[in-house]
């Protein structure tokens, strides 16, 4: 598969011009990034879940902040879960927060707080993948384990030039096997973070910069001038058009209403955090965003409210549409209609919890529920400067 090497078993010598090229530039280029100071399994396992999906430069802050308030697994362990999804808030993919914190409590309960060198037993631990294995134990331990993520499957396809789409499992394996191959193991953290960092600063997704690149000399995809084909395209799932409209109750004293179980829709959409009451909308919403499908919005979201939380029939005028939001969650197209309502007082639910509407921006909640939250809080700021003039 890889050039220099397909169908015939490596030089020596070829391999390690290859290792040594990448591992001289990574010395000579790599980014000064807060997870690279330690070797603390635990910090680099905390950076490698919050990486996942998520950009480097929103992950320092995050990663900083969440290191000064739980700097060991033992703190981890016995804070609340709504503390590390506090500090979690703004990042999304919230069942990244609450592994980590199931996986410090096993850590703790079982392997006396310290993060397996085992890689069976680490493989246990709740959210903890191939991937992050790897990394985890490579970089902590120096476990000659090859990590392979997005970044590291794409050089390895362009290096090989492999056509084939890289999420196909056969390829995915056979991928995994060529960085094992490749794997200095005399240095396999720095080889595998050399890899990621290759991927993330030259072979970029878009435009790939091969004439920076240490390992052009051995790059097929280059020779053959695919550089910018390779990887193949994915051919994309049809995203699904899913319409929502949800409920923020205003009290007179500021106080809306947020439920900790889904309404009837997917509990994905929120993250499974706390949530304005809302529903799927049914029938055809594909006018989701126009104007004209706002008043069937508010007609189910009315009933729902009145058959579900027990809110008496309110007058059409404490109801307030606010502008439709667009969100969207892996392969859905989610379109909000926001309602505000006024109510004299908020429905007690089993689920429910009152809590003042200006502070929920801040609560850890999905960023849905936040855009609704400060779509409610704009549109109350606009009313009352107009009441004042
Ligand atoms: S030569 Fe270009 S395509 Fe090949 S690995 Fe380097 S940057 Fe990627």
């Amino acid at each position: 598969m890889f050039p220099p090497l397909a169908g015939r078993k490596p030089s020596g010598a070829t391999l390690a011009a290859f290792r040594r090229a990448l591992l001289q530039w990574f010395a000579a280029k790599r980014r000064a990034l807060p997870w690279r100071k330690s070797r603390d399994p635990y910090h680099i396992w905390v950076a490698e879940i919050m990486l996942q999906q998520t950009r480097i430069a929103a992950v320092i802050p995050y990663y900083e902040q969440f290191l000064e308030r739980f700097p060991t697994i033992a703190e981890l362990a016995r804070s609340d879960e709504a503390e590390v999804l506090g500090l979690w808030s703004g990042l999304g993919y919230y069942q990244r927060a609450r592994n980590l914190q199931r996986a410090a409590r096993e850590i703790v309960e079982l392997h006396g707080g310290k993060f397996p060198r085992d890689a069976e037993v680490a493989r246990t631990l709740p959210g903890i993948g191939v991937y992050t294995l790897a990394a985890v134990l490579s970089i902590a331990y120096g476990k000659p384990l090859a990590a392979l993520d997005g970044n590291i499957a794409r050089v390895l396809a362009r290096l090989g030039a492999v056509r084939s789409p890289l999420r196909d499992p056969q390829t995915r394996r056979k991928l995994q096997e060529e960085a094992q191959r490749l794997l200095a193991s005399g240095n396999p953290g720095d080889w595998n973070q050399a890899f990621m960092e290759l991927g993330e600063t030259v072979c970029t997704p878009r435009a790939p910069r091969c004439e920076e690149c240490p390992m052009a000399r051995w790059c097929r995809a280059r020779g053959m001038e695919l550089q910018n084909e390779i990887p193949t395209k994915r051919i994309l799932r049809e995203g699904i058009r899913v319409t929502l409209a949800a409920a923020v109750l205003c009290d007179p004293r500021g106080e809306t209403l947020l439920l900790r179980s889904p309404g009837r829709h997917d509990a994905v959409l929120f993250s499974r955090l706390r949530q304005f009451p809302a529903i799927e909308i049914i029938g055809d919403m594909r006018d989701g965003v126009r104007e004209e499908a706002k008043p069937r919005a508010t007609t189910q979201i009315r009933n729902y409210l009145r058959d579900e939380l027990g809110l008496p029939k309110l007058l059409k005028k404490s109801f307030r549409q606010l502008p439709a939001l667009r969100h969207a969650v892996t392969f859905r197209d989610v379109v909000l209609l926001p309602v505000l309502v006024r109510v004299a007082r908020l429905p007690r639910h089993s689920e429910g919890e009152a809590v003042p509407l200006q502070d929920v921006p801040h609560m850890p909640i999905s960023s849905a529920t936040r855009k609704i939250a400060r779509a409610a809080l704009t549109a109350l700021a606009g009313s009352s400067n107009q009441a004042r003039n």
